[in-house]
């Protein structure tokens, strides 16, 4: 954008960088992560009609976009430090970047974190968001760390943010106080940094919920197989829900609860002797946790009716898997 990118950086995007050295202003931003730490690093785009609808309130578009990328850094057990920002937009909207720098700072100050720098240009409405965190050298939660005997914990509650994402489509109508709850969490996910931080050296495995948690749970088995194969046997009935997703059909409900997205959640597993420890982080980050499975050996050669994930009702049969996770390019 021409003159007016300027102004719009310094209008709505620039306040006082006091954490970091350098902030937005210079050709690069600078940061100063203490010794003895690794820079943790992740992008998160979000892109309209894809990742949210053009009715979404500007200020839970803001909230969103830092929030998606702040749950990267939460699943890997990094502190935040601060954040960058790319921005596409069709046209110099006030009413629209009023709204969404104000969800961004009001997130980014609740992290205690700043925007150091980005990108502006005129362009379909696109959001990338780029933030910087710091972990202890070895202390990083990875997605590759689960091992056969490994409980299986989530945060939160699953699956609303697929119901909210369905009622807006039309294709479930729900009453208007299940309808603000699914919306909420659907626009206005909660990015679990305090549990990430509190789970360092008590889980051995994490991931954060964005495609569902057959999807997600999928990396996890993937990438800790190259240690020992395992697969996972999960309880339905443990899979934390609200009650506005109660009040549907067990299909939908186990539709959103395995494959819903969105959900933002920290899925983690963890060695069975720290359940005590599991239980006290999850009370000093003030984050509910639920254990909904176990992670098992698994033959090197995965026969056809040993699936990797295995998912049982309250009797203890399996049920049939058919879901999938969210791919932006089948979906
Ligand atoms: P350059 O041309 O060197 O890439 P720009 O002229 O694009 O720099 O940006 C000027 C300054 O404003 C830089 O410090 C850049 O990081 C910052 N900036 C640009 N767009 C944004 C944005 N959307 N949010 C925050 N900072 C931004
Ligand atoms: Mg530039």
């Amino acid at each position: 954008m021409a003159s007016g990118e300027f102004d719009l950086i310094a209008r709505y995007f620039t306040r006082p960088t006091r954490r970091q050295p350098l902030g937005i202003g210079d050709d690069c931003a600078l940061l100063a992560p203490q010794a003895g730490r690794h820079l943790a690093v992740s992008s998160d785009m979000l892109v309209e009609g894809r990742h949210f609808l053009s009715t979404v309130a500007p200020e839970h578009l803001g909230h969103k976009a830092l929030a998606v990328n702040l749950s990267d850094l939460a699943a890997c057990g990094a502190k935040p430090m601060a954040y960058t920002l790319a921005l596409a937009l069709p046209r110099m909207d006030a009413t629209f970047l009023a709204g969404f720098a104000q969800g961004l700072h009001r997130l980014a100050d609740e992290h205690g974190i700043e925007l150091v720098g980005g990108d502006t240009t005129a362009g379909p409405l696109n959001i990338c968001i780029t933030v910087f965190g710091e972990v202890p050298h070895g202390q990083a939660l990875l997605r590759s760390g689960a091992r056969a005997g490994d409980d299986i914990w989530v945060s939160g509650q699953l699956g609303d943010a697929r119901l909210g994402l369905e009622a807006l489509r039309g294709t479930v109508a729900l009453s208007r106080a299940d309808f603000t709850h699914a919306r909420r969490a659907l626009e206005c996910p909660t990015p679990r940094v305090a549990l990430g931080l509190a789970l360092r050296g008590v889980a051995r495995s994490a991931i954060d919920l964005s495609d569902g948690l057959v999807g997600d749970l999928r990396h996890i088995l993937a990438r800790s197989a190259s240690h020992a194969p395992i697969r996972a046997t999960l309880d339905i009935d443990a899979l934390p829900r609200s009650g506005a997703l109660r009040r549907q059909s067990r299909t939908r409900q186990h539709l959103c609860l395995m494959s819903g997205g969105d959900d933002y959640e920290l899925l983690f597993t963890a060695e069975p002797a720290k359940r005590a420890q599991v239980l006290a982080a999850a009370a000093q980050s003030d984050t509910p946790v639920s254990c909904i499975g176990r992670m098992e050996a698994a033959t090197t050669t995965t026969s056809p009716d040993e699936a990797l994930i295995r998912v049982l009702d309250a009797q203890g049969m399996p049920l049939s898997t058919p879901w999938t996770s969210f791919d932006h390019f089948t979906a």
